[in-house]
C-alpha cells in the first residue's frame, strides 16, 4: 500500500562548477528541498524525498545547472 509521502524523484543533480550562486534554484523550490550554504554560496540538496518534481529550480536556473531526475519510466516521460 502507497503511504501518504509519494516519491516522485530518484536524483536531484546540481553541477556545482556550473553553478553562477544565484539563488534562483532556493528561491523557486517551495518545499525546501533545496537549501543555502551561504559559505560557499551554492545550492545544497536536503530533502531530496520531498521534492515533488514540479521542475521549477531547473526553470529558473540561469545556466542548466540542475537536472531533475524522477522515478517515473521512460515510456510516460515522452507522452508530454
Ligand atoms: S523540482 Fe520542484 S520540488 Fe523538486 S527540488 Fe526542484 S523546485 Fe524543489
Ligand atoms: S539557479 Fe543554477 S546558477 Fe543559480 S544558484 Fe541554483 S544551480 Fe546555481
Amino acid at each position: 500500500m502507497e503511504t501518504a509521502s509519494m516519491r516522485w524523484v530518484k536524483e536531484i543533480k546540481i553541477d556545482l562548477d556550473t553553478c553562477k550562486g544565484c539563488k534562483n534554484c532556493f528561491n523557486a523550490c517551495f518545499v525546501d528541498v533545496i537549501r543555502w550554504n551561504a559559505e560557499a554560496k551554492k545550492p545544497v540538496v536536503a530533502y531530496s524525498e520531498d521534492c515533488v518534481w514540479c521542475l521549477a529550480c531547473e526553470a529558473a536556473c540561469p545556466v542548466q545547472a540542475i537536472e531533475v531526475v524522477p522515478i517515473i519510466p521512460a515510456p510516460l516521460r515522452v507522452s508530454f
